[in-house]
C-alpha cells in the first residue's frame, strides 16, 4: 500500500486521472480528469480508497500520516480558490462526498457546507452580502452533519425509529407553516438563523452532544463519516445486489463549496449527455434556481427542464436554463460535447452556477435503460466515437431481457402515471382488456381480443388463461409465485404482488387503494413488467427485436463470438423461438417433457403402465405403444432445427414421480395391466425411494431396463432417418444422463449401436448419411474426476451444472430455499450457486472434467446445459475454460450470445500471461485457446433474484417438467394441476 493517501485537483491540474478509479473512486478520478481537460472544477482533494481500507483494518482509526497530507492539500486548495478554511474574514467551505470505484448512487453519505461556524458565519455574510444564503447553508450543514456524522456514523439507533433528520425536517415544516411559507425559499434570513439555533438545541437534546463549532473538527468528522457510510445498511445491501466487494472501500472527496443558493443568478442541476431512457442524442437534464444539489435529487422542489428537449407535460410551463441563462447554458452544452468526446460514453453530470459562473461538480458514466444502451451504442458507432468491440461491450447482457419483449414506447410512458405498482415477475410490456377468470382469458383470445388476466393470486388451474392472456397481474404473490414462474418461463409480461389493489373475482372489479379507481372487466390497462407499473388505458408499444438496430447489434456481437450457443428446448414451438433468437442447435431435449402438456394423456398413461410393469414383456408392450408418440415429438423438433444438431437426453427423473396418486387413475392402470388394485399399489409402493435425486434415475434406468434405451434410441434414429430420406439434414445426438462411471456408457452404447445398425439397414442408409453421435452429461463429481475415461467412449460432454452443483455442494436442489437466504445474509455464500456457477468449487470440477477429457480427446466437444448456461457471468466462465458451446432456454439465447461475445473481446484485451486451456483443434463451435484465470465468482445476485432462481431450478424434475410443460402448452390444465401450487 502506498503512503500517499491524498490526491489534489484544481486550477487546471490534478495528481490523479480517469484511469485511477480503483484508488480515487469514480468521482475522484473523473474530477481529476475534468481538471486536466480545463473544465471549471472547484479545487479540492481526494482521500483514497486505500485510506478507507486502512481505516477499517486499523479499528476505525485514520492513518497517522493522513493529518499532514490533508493539511497540505487543504492549504493548496485554499491557495487555488483564494480563500482560507476556518478564516473569519475570508472563509473557505468544503463538501465531503463519497466516491467508490463503481458508482453507488445515493448509497453513501455526503456533508455540504463544512467549515461554517460561529467564527466564520460573520465573514461569510460580509463577503457574500447575503445573510439569508449563509444562514440557509448553516441550517443545511447542521441537518446533514447531525444526521450523517453524529447519528448514522456513530451507529446510533434513533428512538422510536425517528432519526434526527426527520425531527429536523418536521421542525422545518412546522416553522414554514408558522411563517406562512410555502417553500424553503420563502424563509427569510432571520427565520433561518432562528431555525439553526433551534436545530442545535435539537442535536444536543437528541444526540447528547453539541454540534461542533470548530471547522477542523467538522472536517475530520466528515471524512470519517463518509468512510463509515461504506458500511452503512444501504451501502451494504446495494453491494450485495450489485456484487461489489466489501474490500474495495470508498474514497472521500473534499472539495471547495460553490453555491447554487446565492440568489437568482445561482442554480444547480443534474444532466445526462444523452437521454438515458431512449438513448436519443439530446442533452437531457433538470435544474433549480437558487438551490443546492440535494434539492434536485431529493424531490423537495419540482426541478425545471434545462432545455426544450427535456420538457414534458409536467414541467413544460417551467423556465428552462436555455431560456433563463442562455450564455451559461451554451457553456454547459459545450462542456457536454467535450466530455462525451473525451469519455466516449453517455455521462451523468452535476453542475452548479454560482452568481453566473458555471462549475462542474461531477461526471460519471450514466445509467441507462436497455433500449437507450442499444441506441447509444449504435449511434456512437455511427458517429465514430467508439469502435465495434466497444459497442458490443456497451450492453449489459441482462438488459437484453428488456429488449426481447415489446416495451411501452418510452416517449409515451414519460408522461404517464401508474395507478398501481407490483413486483417484476415477467419483463416487457402488455396492453389489453381486463379479464377476471382463466376461462374469460381463453374466450377473449379465441375472439382475437388481447386481454390481461387479473387475479388476487393465480393457481395452477389458471394456466390456460395465463397462456391466453398477453399479460398477467396479481395482487398477491412474490417473485417465486406460480404466476411469476410460469410467466418468466414463457417470457410473458407479468406483475405480481400489486398490494395496492384489491381484486374481487365475484364482482369482477379491482379497487386501487387510496384512490377512487375501480377497474372493471373489459377496462384496458397497460403493464410495464420491467418497471412494474400498471397504467390505465392502452399505450403504444415498440418491439426491440424487430428493430433492425437490435438485429444489427447482435450480428455485430456474433462476429466476435467464438463459443457456440444452443438452446434447451423440447417442443417444436420452443425450438422455433430459439432458432429465431439465433440458437445454433439444441443442447438439451429432455425426453420426459413429452409426458406433460397438450396431447400427453395417452403417452403419460403408457409411461405409467411401463413403470409399474413387472416383466420385460409388460414393459416392452407399453414401450411399443409409446414409441410412435416419442418418434413424432423427436421428428417435429429435428425438422424445426433442420441442419442444426439436436441433443436428445434419455429419460432422467426418478420413476416413482410419475406414479399417479389418484385412486381412479390407479384403478384404470390396474385394469389395463389386468392386475388387482392391491397388486398395483404394491408395485407402486415398491418404487418409493428415500433419496430419489440419487436414486433410480438417468442412466440407471437404462441399465435396469435396456428396453427403455432401445426404444428411445430407435425413436430418435428412425425420426432422423425419415427426415433424411425426405431430403432434410437431421443431426441427432444422444446424451446419457447422470453417469458416474464410463462403464455405464460402454454398457449403454452396446444397445445404442445395435439399434443404430438396425435402423441403418431398415432405411438403407449409410453411417455417413445418418451420423450417430453419443455423449454424456457430466453432472456427478466422479464423472469429472474420471473424465479421461469417459472421453475414451464419448463424442461429447455436456455439463449438467444443476446436478453437478447439487452433488458437488451436497445441497439439495429441492430444499436449498430453506437455508440459502441465511447463507447469503451471513455472507457464507456470495451468490446462489444454482444460478451463478461457483467458480471456486464447482468451477474447478468443470475445469478438471474439461482438462481430463481433452487430454484424451483434444477435439472433444464440450458444452453446458444446466441453468447456468444462460447466466452472463457463468457464460463468461464457460468461455474462459474453453467450452465449445453453452445451452440455455430460448429467451436467454441472445443474452448468452452477447455474454459470449463480450467474453471473447475481454479475453483479447487481457494479458496473455495466464495459463491457456487446451482448446480443441477443430471443434464444431470454434472454441479458441483462452487463459484460465482464477477470478472469484461474480457476485451479482440479489436475494430476491436468488430465491427466484432456487425455485426455478430446485423442483424435482417431474414437477418442474409438469409446470414448465404445462406452462408451454395451451391445453395443459390437467397436467398443471399435478404441479404443487405455491
Ligand atoms: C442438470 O443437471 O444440469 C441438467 C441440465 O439436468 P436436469 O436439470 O434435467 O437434471
Ligand atoms: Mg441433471
Amino acid at each position: 500500500m502506498a503512503d500517499k493517501f491524498v490526491y489534489l485537483f484544481g486550477g487546471g491540474k490534478a495528481d490523479g486521472n480517469e484511469k485511477m478509479k480503483n484508488l480515487l473512486g469514480g468521482k475522484g478520478a473523473n474530477l481529476a480528469e475534468m481538471c486536466r481537460l480545463g473544465i471549471p472544477v472547484p479545487a479540492g482533494f481526494t482521500v483514497t480508497t486505500e485510506c478507507c481500507t486502512a481505516y477499517f483494518a486499523n479499528n476505525s482509526k485514520l492513518p497517522a500520516s493522513l493529518n499532514g497530507q490533508v493539511l497540505a492539500a487543504l492549504a493548496k486548495t485554499e491557495s487555488i480558490m483564494g480563500m482560507k478554511y476556518g478564516n473569519p474574514d475570508n472563509p473557505l467551505l468544503v463538501s465531503c462526498r463519497s466516491g467508490a470505484r463503481k458508482s453507488m448512487p445515493g448509497m453513501m453519505d455526503t456533508v455540504l457546507n463544512v467549515g461554517l461556524s460561529t467564527a466564520t458565519i460573520p465573514g461569510m455574510i460580509k463577503k457574500t452580502n447575503n445573510p439569508r444564503f449563509v444562514w440557509d447553508s448553516y441550517r443545511r450543514l447542521i441537518m446533514m452533519y447531525a444526521d450523517v456524522v453524529m447519528e448514522k456514523a456513530e451507529g446510533m439507533e434513533p428512538v422510536g425509529g425517528k432519526g434526527i433528520r426527520k425531527i429536523m425536517d418536521d421542525t422545518l415544516d412546522q416553522f414554514k407553516h408558522s411563517r406562512g411559507a410555502k417553500s424553503d425559499t420563502d424563509l427569510k434570513a432571520d427565520d433561518l438563523k432562528l431555525l439553526s439555533e433551534e436545530f442545535k438545541k435539537l442535536v444536543l437534546k437528541h444526540l447528547g452532544k453539541a454540534f461542533p463549532d470548530d471547522p477542523m473538527a467538522q472536517l475530520w468528522g466528515g471524512i470519517a463519516a463518509v468512510f463509515k457510510s461504506w458500511n452503512g445498511k444501504k451501502a451494504v445491501s446495494y453491494r450485495r445486489i450489485e456484487g461489489i466487494p466489501d474490500a474495495w472501500g470508498t474514497a472521500v472527496n473534499v472539495q471547495a463549496m460553490v453555491f447554487g443558493n446565492m440568489g437568482d443568478s445561482s442554480a444547480t442541476g443534474v444532466a445526462f449527455t444523452r437521454d438515458p431512457a431512449t438513448g436519443d442524442n439530446k442533452f437531457y437534464g433538470e435544474w433549480l434556481v437558487n438551490a443546492q444539489g440535494e434539492d434536485v435529487v431529493a424531490g423537495i422542489r419540482t426541478p425545471s427542464p434545462i432545455n426544450d428537449s427535456t420538457k414534458n407535460e409536467q414541467n413544460k410551463h417551467l423556465h428552462s436554463m436555455q431560456e433563463a441563462m442562455p450564455a451559461t447554458y451554451k457553456a454547459l452544452d459545450a462542456i457536454r460535447n467535450k466530455l462525451e468526446k473525451h469519455f466516449t460514453d453517455m455521462l451523468d453530470i452535476e453542475f452548479t452556477i454560482q452568481e453566473g459562473k458555471l462549475w462542474m461538480l461531477q461526471c460519471r458514466v450514466g445509467k441507462r435503460t436497455g433500449t437507450a444502451a442499444l441506441n447509444m451504442a449504435m449511434d456512437m458507432l455511427d458517429e465514430k466515437l467508439i469502435d465495434q468491440k466497444t459497442a458490443v461491450q456497451r450492453l449489459n447482457p441482462k438488459q437484453l431481457d428488456e429488449l426481447l419483449h415489446p416495451i411501452i414506447d418510452p416517449k409515451a410512458e414519460k408522461d404517464a402515471s401508474p395507478i398501481v405498482k407490483g413486483l417484476p415477475a415477467g419483463p416487457g410490456a402488455a396492453s389489453g382488456a381486463l379479464v377476471f377468470t382463466a376461462e374469460a382469458a381463453v374466450a377473449s383470445a379465441k375472439a382475437g381480443t388481447k386481454c390481461i388476466l387479473i387475479r388476487e393470486e393465480t393457481n395452477p388451474e389458471d394456466v390456460e388463461g395465463m397462456r391466453a392472456a398477453v399479460g398477467i397481474l396479481t395482487a398477491r404473490g412474490g417473485m417465486t409465485s406460480h404466476a411469476a414462474l410460469v410467466a418468466r418461463g414463457w417470457g410473458k409480461c407479468c406483475i405480481v404482488g400489486a398490494g395496492g389493489m384489491h381484486v374481487d373475482a365475484a364482482s369482477q372489479t379491482a379497487k386501487i387503494a387510496g384512490t377512487d379507481v375501480v377497474l372493471k372487466a373489459g377496462d384496458v390497462v397497460t403493464l410495464n413488467g420491467t418497471k412494474v407499473h400498471v397504467y390505465k388505458g392502452s399505450m403504444p408499444m415498440v418491439s426491440a427485436t424487430e428493430n433492425p438496430r437490435f438485429q444489427k447489434f447482435m450480428t455485430m456481437a456474433d462476429k466476435f463470438r467464438t463459443m457456440g450457443v444452443r438452446t434447451n428446448a423440447e417442443t417444436p414451438q420452443d425450438a422455433k423461438v430459439a432458432r429465431g433468437f439465433g440458437a445454433e442447435g439444441i443442447g438439451l431435449f429432455r425426453f420426459e417433457h413429452m409426458f406433460y402438456g397438450e396431447g400427453s394423456d395417452r403417452p403419460l398413461f403408457l409411461l405409467r403402465r411401463m413403470i409399474v410393469s413387472k416383466t420385460e414383456a409388460e414393459r416392452r408392450k407399453a414401450l411399443e405403444e409409446m414409441f410412435p408418440f416419442m418418434k413424432d415429438d423427436v421428428k417435429k423438433t429435428l425438422d424445426v432445427m433442420d441442419g442444426l444438431p439436436v441433443t436428445f437426453r434419455f429419460l432422467d427423473p426418478p420413476l416413482h414421480e410419475f406414479v399417479p396418486n389418484r385412486a381412479d387413475e390407479r384403478q384404470r392402470l390396474a385394469t389395463d395391466l389386468g392386475i388387482s388394485i392391491d397388486e398395483f399399489n404394491k408395485r407402486a409402493d415398491a418404487l418409493h425411494e428415500s433419496n430419489p435425486m440419487m436414486g433410480h434415475r438417468g442412466v440407471r434406468l437404462g441399465v435396469s431396463y435396456p428396453e427403455m434405451t432401445e426404444t428411445q434410441t430407435q425413436a430418435i434414429l428412425e425420426a432422423a432417418a425419415e427426415l433424411i430420406q425426405a431430403g432434410k439434414n437431421a443431426k441427432p445426438e444422444i446424451m446419457i444422463p447422470v453417469t458416474s462411471t464410463s462403464a455405464e456408457i460402454v454398457d449403454q452404447k452396446k444397445i445404442i449401436d445395435r439399434v443404430y445398425e438396425k435402423v441403418l439397414a431398415k432405411f438403407n442408409l449409410s453411417k455417413s448419411k445418418l451420423v450417430l453421435v453419443v455423449g454424456t452429461m457430466i453432472e456427478i463429481p466422479r464423472a469429472c474426476i474420471t473424465a479421461d475415461k469417459f472421453a475414451g467412449v464419448c463424442e461429447f460432454f455436456s455439463f449438467g451444472t444443476n446436478d453437478l452443483t447439487q452433488m458437488g455442494f451436497g445441497f439439495s436442489r429441492d430444499d436449498i430455499g430453506s437455508f440459502l437466504p441465511h447463507y447469503m445474509d451471513r455472507k457464507i455464500l456470495a451468490a446462489d450457486p444454482f444460478q451463478t456457477i461457483d467458480q471456486e468449487g464447482i468451477g474447478e470440477l468443470i475445469k478438471m472434467g474439461i482438462n481430463k477429457g481433452r487430454s484424451v480427446k483434444p477435439n472433444l466437444k464440450i458444452g453446458i446445459c444446466g441453468e447456468h448456461g444462460g447466466e452472463p457471468e457463468s457464460v463468461k466462465f464457460c468461455y474462459k475454460v474453453g467450452m465449445s458451446y453453452v445451452s440455455c432456454s430460448p429467451y436467454r439465447v441472445p443474452l448468452a450470445r452477447l455474454a459470449a461475445a463480450q467474453a471473447a473481446i475481454a479475453a483479447e484485451a487481457e494479458p496473455k500471461a495466464a495459463k491457456p486451456t487446451p482448446a480443441p483443434k477443430k471443434a464444431a463451435a470454434k472454441p479458441a485457446a483462452r487463459p484460465v484465470t482464477k477470478k472469484p465468482a461474480a457476485k451479482k445476485v440479489a436475494k430476491k433474484v436468488a430465491k427466484k432462481a432456487v425455485k426455478k431450478v430446485t423442483k424435482k424434475p417431474a414437477k418442474k417438467a409438469a409446470k414448465k410443460a404445462a406452462a408451454k402448452r395451451p391445453a395443459a390444465k390437467k397436467t398443471a394441476k399435478k404441479g404443487k401450487k405455491r
